[in-house]
């Protein structure tokens, strides 16, 4: 189980997990006597005489700006005193570094700067499959105009996530809704006709749920730190102090 420790007095966090309590013994042939490497104790004896507080972590608020496999990243998650809610920013500065963490006071949010049609991947999968009766290119790359034409007035908001699709938590996959499906079949008539219509209205049948077809957005971390001035009376002693006198009488 972790725990997450706030010095209130240095803004310092810790996240006290099973591995800092992993043992280091030293081999001697009488016997193993366990040295304990323990960075929690060492945390503890740095802010000896400080004042603490455990957080909790908000479940499911887990974000970072690289891939999940990706070991030198920046990710943040939400954590909470009860009184005031914090984001924590978890980092290293390179490979074999101790994972670090910082406090900030406030939230973090998240913002779709764009939403876009996977191109280059229509592009290859059309011409890919159309092998009986290529795709003129000229008419491939119409269709990619005019489907990026189409999905410029569609709200991210309104459509439906792709669970599982990208290893980047900021590339968020979505399906077209279905009033976008119905135009932009309508408007494939004036690129295709005849039996390229049909192949084409197939072809957005297999992938618009889980090919090509799905809409690419990305997103930004933004934190939202909460002004200086506010912050040192939540977390000044005496606003603490007189906290605590109410609560116990
Ligand atoms: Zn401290």
């Amino acid at each position: 189980m972790n725990q997450l420790i706030h010095c209130i007095t240095c803004d310092a966090v810790f996240l006290r997990t099973p591995f800092d309590r992993e043992p280091e013994y030293e081999h001697t042939a009488f016997l193993a006597e366990p040295i304990e490497k323990d960075d929690f104790r060492d945390f503890m004896k740095d802010h000896q005489g400080h004042r603490m507080e455990d957080l909790t972590i908000i479940e499911d608020s887990f974000v970072s700006d690289r891939d999940y496999v990706e070991p030198v990243k920046v990710s943040y998650f939400r954590a909470t005193n009860g009184r005031e809610d914090f984001v924590i920013r978890k980092f290293r500065e390179r490979i074999g570094d101790p994972l670090r963490y910082e406090l900030v006071s406030g939230d973090y949010s998240l913002t779709c700067i764009s939403l876009d049609v996977q191109a280059r991947e229509i592009d290859k999968q059309m011409a890919r499959e159309f092998t009986d009766r290529p795709l003129p290119k000229s008419k491939i790359d119409s269709f990619i105009r005019m489907y990026s034409h189409i999905i410029k007035t569609v709200e991210v908001d309104n459509l439906e996530r792709v669970p599982d699709e990208s290893s980047n938590p900021l590339e968020v996959y979505y399906k077209i809704d279905d009033v976008t499906l119905m135009y932009l079949l309508r408007n494939c008539h004036r690129i295709f006709e005849g039996q390229e219509y049909s192949d084409v209205q197939k072809f957005i049948d297999r992938h618009r749920d889980d090919g090509v077809l799905l809409l690419k957005a990305i997103y930004k971390i933004k934190i939202l730190e909460r002004p200086k001035a506010e912050k040192r009376i939540v977390s000044s002693p005496s606003a603490l102090e007189s906290k605590k006198a109410k609560e116990i009488g």
